[in-house]
């Protein structure tokens, strides 16, 4: 099969959540079964193209944005250590900008060009370089708008009609949305915009729910959630209609990168086998932090993006009774100012046992999920979450909110029968939240039976190659709408 795999943010190149991740180690994972994927990712100005290799392949596509005239060229690379093809779409727009959506928490004010630019250069690049995909899998509103592109293609040239969509949602909040008279930088027929219409404006992610042959989300339960008024973000009465096109695949980890027995930024590696060693990342951790070191004291990870749906609100709230219990904990993220402040007055009221990171670091990340005994997760709502996956990888407990793939994947953890995995609390409350923390620095408590829980979560397999077949049988039913 030939898929086109089309992502705003791919590892390694250019990351700022878990969509990297997935576009980062799905397609490697279809590449290996055998199928011919490539990658099709925005060439931002951090991306440096001696480091990665990158060579002009298509230059000179010329693309009319309404009256305004956007020029692209795309470069090629291959993904470090395979033959998967990735190409770099070159345009003013994403040359000019230092992060990839917004910057200080605003959003970059030419979103909407820069996207329909990547979006609307996809068709005539692969006919320049003759290749025709059976499969298009768009992700998130950044591409959004090349279902619909594909859609009016197929209708109008009969060689691209059994090329498929599959649409994949990663976070229904994020629609790209914009005003509706940038309609005409689409330069489609105005009967197009009902595609497009939400609420008096346009929405990219509407065109991908509304056109796209199957939709897909990042987990069983956010397929379901986001049918419903609580999480469908205005949506759910599209996807509700559409329900038998929309599948929820849990992703994976690329245990390639998130492997605490090869991972290269630990101070000491280890395995379910050594578990003993994992001590010694936790000292480390301590000590560059600047926190007591001391392996009897239960540390807390966070990294996160610091957004309202990561429940730093609750969290915030519950921290004074956490820190009261004596624990430690360290954060990474950064995003919103406002919790910026939020977490840098608490990192000053207790020195000791908060040290807090704002800043997006691959290698801390690594160093605390190691480090850590427990990770924090107490989202309001996670599409699938990776944090939990990457912790039981590295024997470090996940305490979560029940929502989306975190309810998939994180049960409470029971002493007495030996069941459960992590720390799971369902209200959306700081109490509830505080609870379960609890719950967790108490049965941290108990050495043999925490050990035999690390062992247990370790020995999962989350690796991508369950879920790349489940994405191959996505692709199937994809194509099968349109032979
Ligand atoms: P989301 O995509 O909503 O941000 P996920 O849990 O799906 O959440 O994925 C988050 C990914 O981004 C994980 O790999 C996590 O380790 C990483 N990450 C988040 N914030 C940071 C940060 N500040 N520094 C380094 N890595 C981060």
């Amino acid at each position: 099969m030939k898929i086109f795999f089309v992502s705003s943010e791919v590892v390694p190149f250019a990351k700022t959540g878990g969509l990297a991740d997935v576009a980062g180690a799905l397609p490697k994972a279809i590449f290996r079964i055998g199928h011919d994927i490539r990658i099709f990712m925005p060439l931002y100005k951090k991306i440096d193209r001696e480091k990665w290799g990158l060579k002009l392949v298509v230059s000179g596509i010329q693309l009319d944005l309404g009256n305004i005239k956007e020029d692209v060229d795309v470069y090629e690379a291959r993904m470090p250590e395979t033959n998967l093809v990735v190409y770099f779409v070159d345009n003013a727009h994403f040359k000019d900008r230092d992060e990839l959506y917004c910057l200080g928490g605003k959003d970059y004010p030419d979103n909407c060009e820069a996207f329909l630019t990547f979006c609307k250069a996809a068709i005539p690049f692969l006919e320049k370089i003759n290749w025709r995909p059976d499969i298009v899998h768009c992700n998130d509103w950044q591409s959004a708008p090349l279902v619909l592109y594909l859609k009016e293609k197929r209708k109008a040239d009969p060689s691209w009609a059994r090329c498929a969509t599959v649409y994949s949602i990663h976070n229904m909040a994020y629609q790209g949305n914009f005003v509706k008279e940038k309609f005409s930088l689409l330069g489609l027929p105005q009967d197009v915009f009902a595609s497009l219409e939400f609420y008096g404006q346009l929405s990219f992610t509407k065109a991908g729910v509304v056109c796209a042959d199957v939709i897909n989300t990042v987990s069983p339960t956010y397929a379901k959630e986001i049918q419903t008024k609580e999480y469908g973000c205005g949506m759910e009465d599209l996807l509700t209609k559409r329900s038998k096109d929309v599948y929820g695949i849990l992703n994976g980890v690329d245990y390639e990168i998130w492997n605490p027995a090869t991972d290269q930024n630990l101070v000491k590696r280890y395995s379910a086998n050594t578990l003993s060693l994992k001590a010694q990342n936790k000292l480390a951790l301590q000590k560059e932090q600047g926190l007591e070191v001391s392996e009897n004291i239960p540390l807390i990870g966070i990294v996160s993006r610091l957004d309202v749906q990561k429940g730093f609100d609750i969290l915030g709230e519950a921290m004074e009774e956490i820190m009261r219990q004596g624990c430690q904990m360290v954060l990474l993220g950064t995003g919103d100012p406002k919790y910026h402040e939020l977490f840098e007055k608490l990192g000053k009221k207790y020195p000791k046992q908060l040290e807090v990171n704002l800043a997006f670091d691959a290698a801390l990340a690594e160093r605390i999920y190691a480090g850590s005994d427990l990770f924090l997760i107490p989202s309001c709502y996670e599409p699938c979450g990776l944090g939990q996956l990457i912790s039981f990888k590295y024997g470090t407990i996940p305490i979560v909110r029940k929502t989306g793939g975190l309810a998939d994947t994180v049960f409470n953890f029971d002493v007495e029968r030996g069941e459960g995995n992590g720390f799971v609390f369902e209200k959306y409350t700081a109490d509830a939240l505080f609870n379960s923390v609890k719950r967790a620095l108490e049965a941290f408590k108990n050495k043999g039976a925490w050990k035999n829980l690390q062992e247990k979560v370790m020995s999962y397999d989350y690796s991508w190659s369950a879920s790349a077949k489940k994405y191959i049988s996505l692709y199937m039913k994809a194509l099968n709408k349109v032979i």
